[in-house]
């Protein structure tokens, strides 16, 4: 079985452009000394629940794509078919997030609505063949312990951050290994 969970938040959807907006804030990302920091609630010196108190409904429900998603998304599907991917999301705390998310997918991917998998614990669906794109350093660690192939989407919160510029030839072998043309 050859299978994609793609992860929307920070690989296909445009989360910190939208979260910037919603605090009035500048792209943290644009400052050196925040490369390799995933937690944007730390960074801008805000408790956990000030950063996410108003991420509800609307906030996740109206999210753009990110600028890469077109791209990625035709790279997936070319390489298994839409039948065999996922969109896995994390969800926050706050009320409405789980809604908002879900009518996000069936507004601009209206495809994936029966293939949404919300949860955090992504390592419990690792299985050989079975691909995770994630943009969250620990999300790629637990999975590719817990023995599933994984790649990490280069963004500067990660451990990627130097291949940003060429992530679609990094993503490219990491389909190809998927599809066999290449050893893991
Ligand atoms: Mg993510």
């Amino acid at each position: 079985v050859r299978q994609i969970l793609l992860d929307m938040d920070g690989v296909i959807v445009d989360f910190v452009k939208g979260v910037c907006g919603l605090h009035g804030r500048t792209n943290p990302y644009l400052n050196g000394k925040n490369i390799n920091e995933f937690g944007m609630d730390k960074i801008w010196g805000l408790s956990a629940s000030d950063f996410w108190k108003d991420c509800g409904y609307e906030f996740w429900s109206s999210l753009e794509f990110s600028p890469e998603a077109e791209s990625v998304i035709s790279r997936v599907e070319e390489c298994v078919g839409p039948e065999n991917i996922c969109l896995l999301t994390a969800p926050c705390a706050t009320a409405g997030c789980i809604d908002g998310k879900r009518e996000w997918v069936r507004k601009f991917m209206p495809a994936y609505s029966k293939r949404l998998l919300v949860g955090s614990s992504k390592e419990f669906l690792a299985a050989p063949g079975r691909l995770l794109i994630d943009d969250r350093n620990e999300n790629v660690w637990s999975y590719v312990k817990a023995s599933g192939p994984a790649f990490l989407f280069p963004r500067p919160w990660n451990d990627n951050h130097d291949l940003q510029g060429c992530w679609e030839s990094e993503l490219d072998s990491e389909l190809g290994a998927l599809k066999g043309e290449l050893a893991y």
